[in-house]
């Protein structure tokens, strides 16, 4: 630990889904070269548009069932009736070695990884401007049925509930905007003394007599 001079920022960021959440992701992991999207194990239908290993591990039941038996999820969570997990390879090494990581899961994911880390976690949550807002993006998505669409609506709302178990709760009406404030909570968070490793080296050979 002593030589890591630096340990990464985690970042958790949670909405109801449809919220841009994805799009944001990408983004800042496109335009930061320190920063890690953590994939996540899935055992939901892979959407026409998604690719395997980049967008999740879609894993049947059975296997992700194996996976959690072997200790392999920092946490999982049932959403939407399908199990999601993140595992311990896609976030613990890569903090190790000063990379920061980003992770986008639901607020009962959030708290197992709050508890995992002691803490240490930067928790996001993005609000949308309005349900009939959300319902239009959902439906815009066009990758969910009109049933699936309904059912994840009426798991808005309860998904919104959490929001005062976050540090940062930002209204995602302008991507760009959202996206800025993000770069400046990073930012900040990577100041803070818990990821300057590199300082007690620094701090004693300043105060060596
Ligand atoms: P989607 O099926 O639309 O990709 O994601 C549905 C919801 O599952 C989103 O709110 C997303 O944040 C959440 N989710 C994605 N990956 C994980 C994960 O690894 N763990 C947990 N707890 N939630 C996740």
């Amino acid at each position: 630990m002593n030589e890591i001079s630096r340990l990464g920022v985690l970042v958790v960021i949670s909405s109801p889904s449809g919220t841009g959440k994805t799009t944001i992701c990408k983004k800042l992991i496109n335009s930061d070269k320190n920063l890690s999207l953590s994939i996540s194990v899935t055992t939901r239908k892979k959407r026409d548009t998604e690719r395997e290993g980049i967008d999740y591990f879609f894993k049947t039941k059975e296997d992700f069932m194996i996976l959690k038996k072997e200790g392999q999820f920092i946490e999982s969570a049932l959403v939407f009736d399908n199990f999601y997990g993140t595992l311990k390879t896609q976030v613990i090494n890569k903090l190790k070695k000063g990379i920061d990581v980003i992770i986008d899961i639901d607020w009962q994911g959030t708290r197992q990884i709050n508890n995992f880390m002691k803490g240490n976690v930067v928790k996001i949550f993005l609000l949308p401007p309005s349900l009939k807002e959300l319902s239009n993006r959902l439906s815009i998505r066009g990758s969910d049925s009109v049933k699936e669409i309904e059912f994840r609506m009426s798991k808005a709302v309860k998904e919104i509930e959490h929001f005062n178990e976050y540090d940062y709760v930002l209204i995602n009406d302008n991507v760009e905007e959202v996206y800025s404030k993000i770069n400046q909570i990073l930012d900040v968070e990577r100041l803070k003394l818990i990821h300057q490793n590199y300082l007690k080296n620094f701090v004693s050979k300043l105060t060596r007599k």
